[in-house]
């Protein structure tokens, strides 16, 4: 089992080539998935359950590895604080910590944060990434702004729908794109989280050569970076199609871009959830040319 040495950031070890291998997201052909990599806990306050009721759930689910990726976002101004705040990365960390040891025989627990990304605070989020060691770094957009406040994008609930409308959803997606691109090039991370949920709630966005043409431009950075692209199940549940769509998958593989698969709990009854669906998915992925 490796994990992060305490101290070290991510750069370095990308120097010295030893970084992402850390977490192994491997998918062997024809193998039953076993991991799973993002999960939440009660600490970012829309989830529910204790840490160990995840745990023992993914280890009922016949899981050999599951990642805790809570979220951690900074200078947002939204009606609810969905994520740890820069004292609670502590708790979150050091509970995960006693779980690992605890559990350590039947399951290998990973510690990592999904990173919302915020163009204006990349300093300050970057000392949250260097506060702990964590095995595995998510970037994920979550928050457009609109001010003077912040819009969920990937919230279904009216608080959101209405003053996205506001602001236009044609505007919404080039800030979307704009905004990860730059923040993939701020940031080391390991892996981009639910890439096209912007689509959740607006189906109809039509992917014109010109969205098309972004897409691809962030997934050969997302190589370039040598980053994973995750596959998160939340999406059938969400839209009956995981994120992001097949056809981004089978570019991301021609490419040659590892993927991360992730239930995006947020209860542990949802650990592994469609992983059955998700299997023959890579499957066909992998085998488009
Ligand atoms: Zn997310
Ligand atoms: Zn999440």
């Amino acid at each position: 089992m490796h994990y992060r040495l305490r101290g070290q950031n991510f750069r370095d070890q990308r120097l010295f080539g030893t970084s992402r291998g850390m977490v192994n997201y491997k998918y062997d052909k024809g193998a039953k998935l076993k991991k799973d990599f993002h999960i939440h806990t009660k600490y970012c306050n829309h989830a529910v359950g204790e840490m160990s009721e995840y745990v023992e759930s993914a280890i009922s689910s016949g899981l050999e590895e599951m990642g805790f990726l809570e979220h951690y976002e900074v200078g947002i101004n939204y009606y609810r604080k969905n994520w740890l705040s820069y004292e609670e990365l502590t708790i979150y960390y050091e509970e995960g910590l006693k779980l690992r040891e605890q559990y350590g025989s039947k399951i290998k627990i990973h510690l990592g944060i999904e990173l919302g990304i915020h163009l204006s605070q990349i300093e300050a989020l970057q000392k949250g990434l260097q506060k702990h060691p964590w095995d595995h770094v998510g970037l994920s957009f979550h928050y457009l702004p609109f001010e003077p406040y912040h819009i969920n994008v990937c919230s279904g609930s009216t608080h959101n729908l209405q003053p996205m409308t506001d602001y236009g959803i044609q505007q919404a997606v080039q800030v979307y794109f704009d905004t990860l691109q730059a923040g993939i090039q701020a940031i080391d991370a390991d892996f981009l989280c639910h890439f096209d949920v912007l689509w959740r709630n607006y189906p109809d966005i039509e992917v014109t050569p010109e969205i098309e043409k972004r897409i691809n431009q962030i997934l050969e950075l997302v190589s370039k970076k040598k980053m994973a692209l995750e596959i998160n199940t939340s999406g059938f549940l969400h839209r009956g199609e995981q994120y992001p769509a097949t056809w981004i998958l089978a570019k991301a593989h021609q490419l040659g871009i590892p993927f991360v698969v992730g239930s995006d709990s947020h209860a542990p009854d949802q650990i592994a959830r469609y992983f059955d669906k998700v299997e023959p998915l890579i499957e066909f992925v992998m085998s488009q040319k």
